[in-house]
Order: structure tokens, then C-alpha cells, then sequence
């Protein structure tokens, strides 16, 4: 499959090329020709695999489709019109063709970034992000050019769309990025507000980790006789991440663990995440003061900051990040080999989001959960939410003085791990399958795996949930 067989326009094709994209990931692949025909869509699929693509290449096909045709917005040319006459133009509500809510403002920004370089050659196609944080004076300029694209969280948008700022009359397409995401994190009431002030004749497009619960009654609710794509083993595969598992007896082991495992030699830039902003600053300063380029990001920084920080991991000058769930999705800096919950997420999604922020473009990663021997359940409800096992690892010198029976020494050595190893060698165990119900087993596999159910430990009891 090509980008070509797709039918996407030329000046799109060239855009892509020119990112380095060879050829759609699958995601892409099965989304795109439906959402070219106008269909709304239902997609879940692993974080990572190329979804804001899968949404933005057909909206920016019509788009540049359209710019032939009618050489612009006759909106945007009337505005410049009247400023040329010398008149002071009236204030006119924007009137976005596509809008795009997502969770975090990170998300948003990133969701802008790719718009900008999928469009590249598109020359009147603009994308805004207005977000939280953000001044309004800025804002407000943002929203003069009158964007075809706006990329924005919920609650801003609503303040805007409240002062008459922001109409959706004109609105084509609606996409909600991360709506599990977005609910969880209460924009429920908001979403329903906005999406009923855009017009029925809209495109909808909802992409989330799970089209169950929740999501999948408002999926409803919200689309039209909606094609449904769920890319197989959706959310929770990460084949290229290698998980592992560290009991930890307290505080001070905890941070020792993590300070050896920093200090490893594969290791190219990390995530650390956290359960608390506090904890993130703390942890930060800490390992600022132990030697690392570490950095906090959390939702109380200021969005300035934040996009500091954001530049500076991008730019390798921050190796060590050390952020709270809500900065987590959007983060996507090939450089990050290595994953570590500190604290353990609330919510196995929560996990499989943390975890994708490494392997990210195709490489291979690490993820490095820190559990206390307490929390074993928690452990056991990410595995069975993931239908993988998550092995437990033990290093010489920093064995847990608990349960040492119950978490025995996995076969693979300390430190032996680096990124492009874990194809098909020892670091394999990590990711054998467990068969849904009424599925094959799916067994071996595992390359010359020597895991052994000692490696599992007495968390072998797995099957009794
Ligand atoms: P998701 O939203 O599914 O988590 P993204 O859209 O953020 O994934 O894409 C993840 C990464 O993969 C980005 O770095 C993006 O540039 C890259 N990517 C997306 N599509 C392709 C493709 N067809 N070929 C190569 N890289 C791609
Ligand atoms: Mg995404």
C-alpha cells in the first residue's frame, strides 16, 4: 500500500515524502479511503501508530481539493478587503472548517506541528491551537485569520465560542482525539456543548484506546452510521517495549533503583512518571542535584514553561523527564529509550499512554514499573488489562529484602539491555500473549526466550483472576 494508491492529492504526497513517510501504517490505511468518502469513523488503535495522519491527510486532501476550485476563502479575501479600503473591519466570528479537540495542550500543539508539515504545501490552509494558558490577546489574533483548522482543548473553546468569537456554522469536519482520554478527564458536559453547536451535516471522527464504556455511548450518540476500525491487539500491544517490573522495599530503595537504572549505558533520554505534581518537581530537583539534565512537567506550569521543557527534551538537552500523567500523551520524541512509573498510574490505560511515549516511529523501548511489594494487585490489573505479563526483575545489589521468594531473579542480567535488542532474544518473556477466550494460545514465539515461570515468580497465579 502506498500513499498513492490512497488518492491523496500531489501537493499532500509531496509533503509526505518530504517528512520521510514511505508508505501508510495501518491505521492509515484502513481510515483513510473511509473518511475520503465522507464516512465518520470509530478508531482505536495503539498510541504510536499514526493516527493524527489518519484524520488530518483526508481532511487536508479536501481542503486542497477545494483551494483549487475556489482559490481561497472568499471570508479571509472580504476581511482583507475591507482593511485595504482602510475601514476598520468588523469583528467577525471565526469559522473554522475542521475543529480537532484533544485532552492536553500538548496534544494540541503536537496535532498543530503535523498539521503544519502534512500541509506544508498547501498555501492557505492555516492551523491554530487555542488552549488554555495561552494570552488572550493572542488568542485573538489567531482567531482574526479566521483558520480553517483549529486544533483546541475543550474548556477553552467554549469560553470563545461563549463570547461569540468562534461560530461553527461553516464547520465540515469534527475530530475528537483521545476521547477516552477526555472524558476521563470530566470534558464530558463541554464536549456535548460544542459538538452541538456544530451543524448535523458535519464529518465525525473519534479516536480513542477503547470504544467501550462510556466512550463507545457518546461514540454513538455524536456519529452517523459510523465505520468502525480497531486495529487488532488496539492500545495494548507496544511489541517493540520491553516491561518490566521492580518490587521495591521503600522510598530510598525506590530512588536507588532508579538512579542505577538512569545511569544506564542504553539509555538515551527517559520519562519518569509520577502520581503527583509535587512529587514531580521534588523528583526532578533531585536527580538535577544527583548529576542528571532532569526537568518537571505538570499541568500547574505555565504553558510557557511547559513548551520549554517540551523544546529542551526535544533537543536532548533534557534527558530526564519527570512528568505527571497529564503532560504524558502527545509526548513524542524519538530519543525517549526508557519509561519509568515511579508511581504506578491510576488506570491501566494510563499505563499503556505511559509507555508509548518510548518505541516510538518503530524503535524499541523500555518501560520500567517501580512497585511497592503492596502493590502487586495493581501490577496484576495493568497485566490483566494489557493480557501481558510484565516481568519481574531483580539487580545484584538491589534485591527487595520482602518477598525475595516471591519475585525471583529473571534470567536476563542487569544492564544488558539495549535499544534494538529485543528482537527475538532473551528480553522477549515480556511479551508473551495471553489468548482471549475461545483464541489460539498463542505460545513460543519468544525467540530462544528462557523464561521460565520462576521469572513470574508467585505471580505465576495469573489464570485466577
Ligand atoms: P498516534 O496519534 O497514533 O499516537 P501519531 O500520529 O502521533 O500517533 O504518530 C506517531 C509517530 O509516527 C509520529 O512521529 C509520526 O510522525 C510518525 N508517523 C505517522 N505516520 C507515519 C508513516 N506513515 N510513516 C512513518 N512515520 C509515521
Ligand atoms: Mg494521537
Amino acid at each position: 500500500m502506498t500513499f498513492e494508491a490512497l488518492g491523496l492529492h500531489t501537493s499532500i504526497l509531496k509533503a509526505l515524502t518530504e517528512a520521510g513517510y514511505t508508505a501508510p501504517t495501518t491505521v492509515q490505511a484502513q481510515a483513510i479511503p473511509a473518511a475520503l468518502q465522507g464516512r465518520d469513523l470509530l478508531v482505536s488503535s495503539q498510541t504510536g501508530s499514526g493516527k493524527t495522519a489518519a484524520f488530518m491527510l483526508p481532511a487536508l486532501h479536501k481542503f486542497a481539493s477545494a483551494e483549487l476550485q475556489a482559490g481561497g476563502r472568499t471570508s479571509n479575501q472580504e476581511r482583507q478587503g475591507a482593511r485595504a479600503r482602510g475601514e476598520r473591519p468588523r469583528f467577525q466570528a471565526a469559522q473554522p472548517k475542521m475543529l480537532v479537540l484533544t485532552p492536553t495542550r500538548e496534544l494540541a500543539l503536537q496535532v498543530t506541528t503535523a498539521t503544519d508539515k502534512y500541509g506544508s504545501q498547501l498555501r492557505r490552509v492555516r492551523a491554530v491551537s487555542i488552549l488554555g494558558g495561552m494570552p488572550y490577546p493572542k488568542q485573538m489574533q489567531l482567531l482574526a485569520k479566521n483558520p480553517e483548522i483549529l486544533v483546541a482543548t475543550p474548556g477553552r473553546l467554549i469560553d470563545h465560542m461563549e463570547s461569540g468569537k468562534i461560530n461553527f456554522d461553516q464547520l465540515e469536519t469534527l475530530v475528537l482525539d483521545e476521547a477516552d482520554r477526555m472524558l476521563d478527564m470530566g470534558f464530558i458536559d463541554d464536549i456535548e456543548k460544542i459538538v452541538a453547536a456544530t451543524p448535523e451535516t458535519r464529518q465525525t471522527m473519534l479516536f480513542s484506546a477503547t470504544l467501550d464504556g462510556v466512550v463507545g455511548n457518546m461514540a454513538k450518540r455524536i456519529t452517523r452510521d459510523p465505520m468502525v476500525i480497531q486495529i487488532a491487539g488496539s492500545a495494548t500491544k507496544h511489541e517493540n517495549i520491553e516491561q518490566r517490573v521492580h518490587f521495591v522495599d521503600d522510598l530510598s530503595h525506590k530512588n536507588r533503583i532508579l538512579d542505577h537504572l538512569l545511569r544506564d549505558e542504553s539509555m538515551d533520554q527517559a520519562v519518569v512518571f509520577t502520581a503527583t505534581k509535587r512529587d514531580a518537581d521534588t523528583i526532578a530537583d533531585r536527580l538535577n542535584i544527583a548529576g542528571f539534565a532532569a526537568a518537571a512537567l505538570h499541568g500547574d506550569m505555565h504553558q510557557g514553561a511547559r513548551n520549554r521543557t517540551l523544546d529542551a527534551l526535544r533537543r536532548g538537552q533534557v534527558r530526564v523527564l519527570v512528568a505527571t500523567d497529564v503532560a504524558a500523551r502527545g509526548i513524542d520524541v524519538p530519543g525517549i529509550t526508557h519509561v519509568f512509573n515511579y508511581d504506578l498510574p491510576k488506570f491501566p490505560e494510563d499505563y499503556v499512554h505511559r509507555i508509548g511515549r518510548t518505541g516510538r516511529a518503530g524503535r524499541n523501548g523500555l518501560a520500567i514499573s517501580l512497585a511497592n511489594h503492596a502493590e502487586n494487585m495493581n501490577v496484576k490489573r495493568i497485566e490483566r488489562f494489557t493480557k501481558q505479563l510484565i516481568p519481574v526483575n531483580i539487580i545484584e545489589g538491589f534485591e527487595p529484602k520482602k518477598s525475595a521468594s516471591a519475585a525471583r531473579p529473571s534470567s536476563r542480567k542487569p544492564g544488558g539491555w539495549k535499544p534494538g535488542d529485543n528482537r527475538g532474544n532473551a528480553a522477549k518473556p515480556g511479551q508473551r500473549t495471553f489468548s482471549k477466550p475461545g483464541a489460539p494460545r498463542k505460545e513460543g514465539g519468544f525467540g530462544k526466550s528462557t523464561r521460565s515461570d520462576d521469572a513470574y515468580g508467585a505471580r505465576r497465579s495469573y489464570g485466577d483472576r
